[in-house]
């Protein structure tokens, strides 16, 4: 078994050039086995990813839809980035933060991120996910765990952070258990692309420049204890059927290693950004393409959760959602310091361009009119269900019995902390419209007793 983690370019090419010729009856039995919510090989997934037989597609989109509904039912978590410093002595061509572009960088004071995150808590947000550039100097180590500590002592009224993950550079074991040690949630890192040529062009200079290090970074991670790790590319620098399985690739070395996946795959798509012309880019998947390219990992990876942030509009967003979709930000900011400028209407530096500029409120009464179940759900990592004692969970059927409970007990949380009376009207209906679905006789008394206390003033009830 190969146990260091590697990509091989012609191997995948070979996969994708194979999956060509693929018969009907071969992909109705993928199909088949997929909608038994097994998952499927990489093998498998270059066959959906590459047939041009549309009654197939079709298919593949109602099984995702099916896949999603009987795994993550109604529930739709969210979260928010939250951008503590632009530093940054990296090249990635792309990005808004590469160290040739000249603007006035800046980071966090412990006092500004007690601000943002007061901000964030008045919106209602318990979960973040933290992001900085790159720079030993100006932003080490040291300064992200203080930022994280800062986080995790923060509150405003009611208002909470309750889970950080974070998304930094591809560090050092050393580093990695230091960030385990202060109770991060996942830890993600997008490899932006696995195809190594694209990687070196991308990346022209820097730490991240070195392919390797970048891609080796879980399995440092892991070592370091760190057990819910999340993957993702940036859809637009490479061919975006060799990425998934890049995706895929990743995925199966660290379930043969450590025993679970990705906890989270993240499907970024490349946006505008300062010094990043979209017209160079040949690869960027249209709308249709990338929905397929969702459903497809759907499939693959039943249990891994997904994650879209504000790259995309709302119109996509709610497509995305329907096949695959389990986690998505709102409200956000992409830019250090943006929540306060934002209050004060001042416009920075973004990392790059949004597309959907709603309130949580908005973004959540929309979720709430399409039937969903905004979620601040913070409790499987306090309840020690991460790596693959959540996977094995989640695989039992299990997760539901306490995800939809968590789901119901953190939407009544924000209804009664932030929400006006329409809002609460509509989350109220929601919630009894909800209690009935939860299976376990035991668990669905104990969340109808917490959404009692709540109501009274209870709060961070979870199961
Ligand atoms: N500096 C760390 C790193 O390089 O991994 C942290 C992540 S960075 C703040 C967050 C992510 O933003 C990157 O991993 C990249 O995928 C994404 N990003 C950068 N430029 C982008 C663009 N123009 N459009 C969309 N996403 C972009």
């Amino acid at each position: 078994m190969e146990m260091s983690m590697k990509i091989d370019t012609q191997l995948i090419e070979t996969m994708l050039e194979n999956a060509r010729g693929t018969d009907s009856r071969t992909l109705d039995e993928i199909l088949d086995r997929a909608d038994g919510m097994s998952g499927l090989s990489p093998e498998d997934v270059a066959a959906l990813l590459v047939t041009e037989s549309p009654e197939h597609i079709a298919r593949m989109f109602e099984i995702a839809g099916r896949i999603k509904e009987k795994i993550y039912g109604e529930r739709v978590v969210m979260f928010a980035p939250l951008y503590v410093c632009d530093y940054c002595v990296n090249q990635c061509v792309y990005c808004g933060y590469k160290c040739d572009n000249v603007f006035r960088r800046r980071r966090l004071t412990m006092d500004e991120v007690r601000e943002e995150a007061a901000i964030l808590e008045r919106m209602g947000h318990k979960r973040l996910a933290l992001e900085a550039g790159e720079d030993p100097v100006n932003c080490p180590i040291d300064y992200i765990l203080e930022v994280i500590r800062t986080l995790y002592e923060m509150k405003a009224d009611n208002g909470e952070i309750r889970r950080v993950n974070v998304n930094i550079a591809a560090t050092t074991v050393e580093n990695y258990a230091k960030l385990h040690e202060a109770g991060i949630g996942t830890y993600i890192l997008f490899q932006e692309t696995y195809h190594e040529p694209t990687y070196r062009r991308m990346h022209t200079a820097g730490p991240k420049s070195n392919y390797e290090y970048h891609l080796t970074a879980f399995d440092r991670a892991m070592q370091a204890g760190i057990d819910d790790v999340g993957g993702g590319v940036l859809f637009g620098l490479h061919d975006a059927n060799f990425e998934v399985l890049g995706l895929m690739l990743h995925n199966r070395h660290l379930e043969q290693k450590y025993g679970a996946g990705f906890h989270t795959i993240s499907v970024p798509r490349l946006c505008e950004a300062a010094g990043a012309d979209l017209s160079m880019y040949g690869d960027i998947p249209t709308d249709e393409r990338f929905l397929r390219i969702v459903a497809a990992i759907r499939l693959a990876v039943p249990y891994t959760g997904m994650i879209i942030s504000t790259r995309e509009s709302p119109e996509m967003r709610k497509e995305l959602i329907k096949i695959g979709i389990s986690q998505i930000s709102g409200g956000s900011s992409v830019e250090v310091g943006g929540y306060s400028l934002r209050e004060s209407s001042e416009d920075g530096g973004e990392q790059f361009e949004v597309a959907d500029k709603r309130t949580p409120s908005e973004i959540m009464t929309w979720l709430m009119d399409e039937g969903l179940v905004p979620s601040f759900c913070t409790a499987c990592y306090r309840q020690g269900r991460t790596g693959d004692r959540f996977m094995s969970l989640a695989k039992s059927g299990n997760i539901k019995n306490v995800c939809l409970p968590n789901a119901l007990m953190t939407l009544c949380e924000y209804m009664m902390d932030y929400g006006d009376d329409a809002f609460r009207a509509k989350a109220e209906a929601l919630i009894e419209k909800n209690l009935p679905k939860i299976e376990n006789d035991t668990m669905r008394e104990r969340t109808t007793a917490n959404i009692k206390k709540i109501k009274e003033g209870g709060r961070d009830l979870f199961v």
